[in-house]
Formats: structure tokens, C-alpha cells, sequence
């Protein structure tokens, strides 16, 4: 079982489900017409993004596609599925995008994540390049993070976003 926190695809008959990676945008005019290979992503942060919501829905042959063959090694998407199906996203901040290269992007991001109670943040900056028309992730390298991981208080109002106290909201889904 993923996690989807509040996104409910199969309940949802409205096309304004909030997308997993937190654009604000509805998935429908997010990361899904780019996860099912409707479209292609524009950006290496469009890619990034649908990365993210490809790991809050353990899309593990996605993820291996998107990933550049150099950097695979002995990756597959059994595997990739396998973790992210151990993890439990709750928020996406992309906070920069920029250009290295005519083929080349850097994007940096802070990924939170629950772990048994605590909010984990991964803070990446992670190398993109254009194959083709199709943008790949190369490899990320991986920032510190001070403070973290931060227990969450049953009471607070829980990390992903929903305004639901945490005990009422991820709480419960681990
Ligand atoms: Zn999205
Ligand atoms: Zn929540």
C-alpha cells in the first residue's frame, strides 16, 4: 500500500484533486498527464515533480524510465516500487530551478517525509538532463538538514498540508 495522503484518486470523481507534488494545480493538470505518457514534461522541475508524485504512488517503472541509464546501476523498478511503497511523502517544496547547460538542470528541493512519528526532510539538489525531448534524472546530491527529523505532536496541525491535526490525518496511515 502507498500512501496518498489526502489525494484519493479512487473516490474522486471531480477533476480538482490536489496534485501529490504540492504545484497547488490539480492532478489532472499536474504530473498526471505525465505519469501516464500523455505528455511529455517541459521542465527537468516538471520531471522532478512528477518523480515526486510517481514516488507518493510507487510508480517504480516511471521512475526507472525517468532515471538516466548511467546512473541506474543495478536499479529496477521492482525495486524502486519496493521503496516507495516503505515511504510516506507529505510535502514537496521545489526551491530553485536553474540552467546549467542547454541540456543540463539543477533543481533543488526539500522533500518531507514521515517516519514513525517524525518528519524527515530530504534537501536535494539533484542534476537533470534532456535526452532527446525527454528530461531524465541523473543524480541528486544531498544537502543537510538541520533540526530534522522533528517529532509531530498528535495535536499539531499535520506537515502535509491538509489542516487536519496530525492524530486525525497522516497519523493514522503511518
Ligand atoms: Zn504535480
Ligand atoms: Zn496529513
Amino acid at each position: 500500500m502507498s500512501h496518498t495522503k489526502r489525494v484519493d484518486l479512487g473516490k474522486s470523481e471531480k477533476n480538482d484533486t490536489p496534485c501529490f507534488c504540492d504545484s497547488g494545480l490539480s492532478y489532472q493538470d499536474c504530473c498526471q498527464p505525465i505519469l501516464s505518457g500523455a505528455e511529455l514534461p517541459v521542465t527537468a522541475k516538471a520531471l522532478m515533480r512528477s518523480r515526486y508524485s510517481a514516488y507518493c504512488q510507487a510508480m517504480g517503472e516511471y521512475l526507472l524510465r525517468t532515471q538516466a541509464p548511467e546512473t541506474r546501476k543495478e536499479l529496477t523498478a521492482q525495486m524502486l516500487k519496493e521503496t516507495a511503497e516503505q515511504q510516506h511523502w507529505m510535502r514537496l517544496d521545489v526551491l530553485s530551478h536553474q540552467a546549467v547547460s542547454p541540456d543540463q538542470a539543477m533543481v533543488e528541493f526539500k522533500a518531507y517525509q514521515l517516519i514513525d512519528g517524525y518528519l524527515a526532510c530530504l534537501h536535494e539538489k539533484s542534476l537533470f538532463r534532456l535526452d532527446g525531448d525527454q528530461w531524465l534524472y541523473v543524480s541528486g546530491d544531498i544537502q543537510p538538514t538541520d533540526g530534522f527529523p522533528i517529532k509531530i505532536g498528535r495535536n499539531e496541525t499535520c506537515p502535509c498540508g491538509s489542516g487536519a491535526k496530525f492524530k486525525r490525518c497522516c497519523a493514522r496511515t503511518g
